[in-house]
Formats: structure tokens, C-alpha cells, sequence
């Protein structure tokens, strides 16, 4: 490894994801406003993933940034345990109201992995509390990703990431995910195979199963997959039917992304426990909320400290998250930013069309204001397509993370139309093969 990389990369970091010997130099980022970061030597990109999915207004949204400040000198932190506050009582008070039917009860933490620990932690004691002792087994889909910590992994244990970890994870079962996109003519088909799977399932291990837990609607890191909610509706109400609770992991549909605040206000069946990070504070902190269902909450009311749910974190509920939280969703209310969104998502459809007829793309889709294509053969990870598109793009200034061979974009609401025209513009150029200094383009083959 030269110096120069060495350096420039830190000599100390170890990096998320990240295999750091063969890496690119990594981006030293100095600042961001809006859409933009800027680079060390001044340079502008355009952030078209939100900054792996969580900036929904901009970069150093004023509103929030003086939020945050406003709070740091009045109270940054205290134990959640034995004392409550104002941003956390108005911040529960708030995603109650917002989410559909019935979300009563919010349990804080740090990051989506927490939040999902956390539901399937009251998913196993919500059943022993209730005297179903029995039910204790996990459904997810195929590809799921919910997060990196030991139970996230093992319901996202197909997502592929983790075969190093296998010893420290407990077996799930897997339903197929009918995953569609514009032009599928088999979605149904793909549909009944995967429900064929669950009844299956269902019908073998029903009476010990304590939840299956969905990505409603989109399937983030597997790859940007997407499904119709009536698929995500049938699916919960068998699982509800057979007695399981229904967990959706909102962490990353939530606060927008699919078009409504969340992606449940599209599904015909109510979840039980929602889990919310990423975008819960605008992208500005790590807060994360695991929301359940009354009833959930009250099986672990009691006299004895047995019952209770036994998780908290040192930094739960903390304040700066919380008015972060507060002032990003009073920007949903005053700017109107769910209208903003509607249009966001037809420029990125426009964009999309564009790319109609582009040698290699295939598998066009958006939901909301996420959208998708896939390039070439499908690929892994850490396809070699995909480092080679990521650095042909930050070359042109786009900020773009491909999954594998699929391309997406999840920009922050904040971003202009002509924004977008022109990345669609670049995006066409370099997967064409031809950039304005006439370079050889990509090819798709594998590596
Ligand atoms: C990112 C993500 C997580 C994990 O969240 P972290 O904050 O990175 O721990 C969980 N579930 C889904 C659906 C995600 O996209």
C-alpha cells in the first residue's frame, strides 16, 4: 500500500464495509449544504444516496442544526431510566400520531440494528409474558438486511453479508421475496410461489413462530427490491392469522421514502412493532425508535422486574436526537415536504425513462423516491461492476453507491429538478460507455 493512500485514508480508521486493501482513496469531505458536499480542495458532489440513506432535507438543514444547538446548551443528556423530557415526551407524542393506527408506545435507541434487537426482543417476551412460551421461532424474507448486530444479522442472515458470523447466529425461516419491477408480466406468479412458501411454513411451525419481520415495500440493501404492497398485506395477514406478531423494519422506507410518511400507510394490514432510525432525525444523529401496538406494551406491565423489558443503551432517548427528530418532522408540517416528495419521485421517473433503451439496463423501478435499475448480469456486493461505476460517477460528481450491478438513487428532498436531470444526463454517459473525454466506458462483464 503507498504512503499516499495510507494517509489519505487514515492511518487509523477501520472503515464500515469497507475492504480497506483494495479501496479507492476514500473522499475527504469537508462540509455540506442542501444536496452538496464539498470535497477538500472545493470540489462539489452531488449526494444522490442521502448519505447512505439518511439526510431527508439536506445537508445542515438550518432549522435542525439550531435545534440541536439550542438543545446541546440546555440539556445534552440524561439517564432515560428514571427521568423523562420534553423533546423525547413530544417526539413519542409525535411519531404516535403520524404512524397508522394504534402506534402507541415508543421505545428509544441509538441505530436500526438496535431497533430491531430491540423488536424482536418484545416479540420473544411479548409470547412468554402471555403465556406462549413456545412461540419463539423468527420468519423473514430472502435478502432481507435489518441490520449488523447477532439477531439483526441472523433475520437478514441471507442478505449475504455474514458467513463469517454464522456461529453466532440463531436459524430463521426464509420466505421468498416477490420482488417486480415496471414491465414484469410474472409478478403474480412469483407472488404465489413465495406465499406458497410461507402457507407452508405457516402450517409446520405456525404455533411456534413469535414474528416475521418485513421490509415493507423495498428491500434497501438487497439490492433496492421492490414489491406491491398487496404482497406485503397478504403476507402479514397470514402470519397475524397464524397467531405471529407482524414487525415492519421502517428504518429505511420510513419518513418518506416511498412516497407516504411510512411505507405501512400503503399496506392493508396493520403491523405490530415498527422500527424507525435513519431518517428519524433528519439524517443529523443516531436516534432510533422500535414503536409497538398498546397491547404489545401492556403484556409487559407486572409487579416483578421479570416482565419488563430488559434493554436500554446509555444514550437512550437522548435529547439532541429527540429535537433533531422534532425539528425534522415540524419540516414535514411546514414545508410540506410529502408534496415535495411527489414531485421528486416523478423527476426521478422521468429520469428513468431516459435511460429507456440504454444498452444493459434493465429491471427499471421506483417506489416513492427511490429508484432502481440493474446493469448487466446479476452481480454480489462488492461486484466489480459496481466499484467501477461508483468511481466513474464521483468522478462526474455524483455521489452514487451501487448495491452489486443495481444503480439507485435516494436523494435528499431538499434537491432541485435540474439536479437530477442533469445526474440522469451523466448517469446515461458513463453507463453508454461514452464520457465527454471520449474514455472507454465501462463493460459489464464480471471480473
Ligand atoms: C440500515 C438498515 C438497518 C440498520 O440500521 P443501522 O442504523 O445501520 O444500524 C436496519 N434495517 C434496515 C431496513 C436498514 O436499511
Amino acid at each position: 500500500m503507498s504512503e499516499r493512500k495510507k494517509s489519505a485514508g487514515g492511518d487509523h480508521l477501520w472503515r464500515p464495509f469497507t475492504q480497506a486493501a483494495t479501496a479507492p482513496v476514500p473522499l475527504a469531505v469537508v462540509g455540506g449544504d442542501g444536496a452538496y458536499l464539498t470535497g477538500r480542495d472545493g470540489t462539489r458532489y452531488l449526494d444522490l444516496i442521502s448519505s447512505w440513506w439518511v439526510t431527508l432535507h439536506g445537508h445542515a438543514q438550518p432549522d435542525i442544526a439550531a435545534a440541536i444547538a439550542a438543545q446541546a446548551s440546555t440539556l445534552e443528556h440524561v439517564i432515560f431510566a428514571d427521568t423523562v423530557h420534553e423533546p423525547a415526551l413530544s417526539l413519542a407524542a409525535s411519531l404516535s400520531e403520524r404512524l397508522p393506527g394504534g402506534m402507541n408506545r415508543v421505545f428509544f435507541s441509538d441505530n436500526g440494528s438496535t431497533a430491531v434487537e430491540v423488536a424482536l426482543k418484545m416479540a420473544l417476551q411479548y409470547f412468554a409474558n402471555t403465556g406462549a412460551r413456545e412461540r419463539t421461532g423468527f420468519l423473514c424474507f430472502e435478502g432481507g438486511y435489518h441490520g449488523d448486530t447477532a439477531g439483526a444479522m441472523s433475520v437478514g442472515h441471507s442478505s449475504g453479508f455474514y458467513e463469517a458470523y454464522r456461529p453466532m447466529m440463531f436459524p430463521v425461516g426464509t420466505v421468498p421475496f416477490a420482488a417486480t419491477w415496471q414491465g414484469d408480466d410474472r409478478v403474480e406468479e412469483k407472488e404465489c410461489a413465495a406465499l406458497a412458501v410461507l402457507d407452508e411454513k405457516l402450517a409446520r411451525d405456525g404455533g411456534s413462530l413469535a414474528a416475521i419481520i418485513v421490509e415493507p415495500l423495498v428491500q434497501g440493501a438487497a439490492g433496492m427490491r421492490m414489491c406491491r404492497p398487496e404482497f406485503i398485506a397478504t403476507v402479514a395477514e397470514r402470519v397475524r392469522r397464524a397467531g405471529a406478531l407482524v414487525i415492519f423494519d421502517e428504518v429505511f422506507t420510513g419518513f418518506g421514502r416511498t412516497g407516504t410518511l411510512f411505507a405501512a400507510e400503503q399496506i392493508d394490514c396493520r403491523p405490530d412493532v415498527i422500527c424507525l432510525a435513519k431518517g428519524l432525525t433528519g439524517g443529523f444523529l443516531p436516534l432510533a425508535a422500535t414503536v409497538a401496538r398498546e397491547p404489545v406494551y401492556e403484556a409487559f406491565l407486572g409487579e416483578g422486574f421479570s416482565r419488563a423489558l430488559a434493554h436500554g443503551h446509555s444514550f437512550a432517548g437522548n435529547p439532541l436526537g429527540c429535537a433533531a427528530a422534532n425539528a425534522s418532522l415540524a419540516l414535514f408540517d411546514r414545508e410540506d415536504v410529502l408534496t415535495r416528495v411527489g414531485a421528486l419521485g416523478r423527476w426521478l421517473e422521468t429520469g428513468l425513462q431516459s435511460l429507456a433503451g440504454v444498452g444493459g439496463v434493465r429491471r427499471v423501478r421506483r417506489t416513492g423516491v427511490i429508484a432502481a435499475f440493474d446493469v448487466g448480469p446479476e452481480q454480489g456486493y462488492g461486484a466489480d461492476i459496481g466499484q467501477r461505476l461508483k468511481a466513474a460517477f464521483l468522478a462526474r460528481g455524483l455521489v452514487l453507491r451501487p448495491l452489486g450491478n443495481t444503480v439507485y438513487l435516494v436523494p435528499p428532498y431538499c434537491i432541485e429538478e435540474e439536479d437530477i436531470a442533469r445526474a440522469f444526463g451523466i448517469i446515461r454517459e458513463i453507463i453508454e460507455g461514452t464520457t465527454e473525454n471520449g474514455a472507454a466506458g465501462p463493460d459489464w462483464s464480471p471480473a
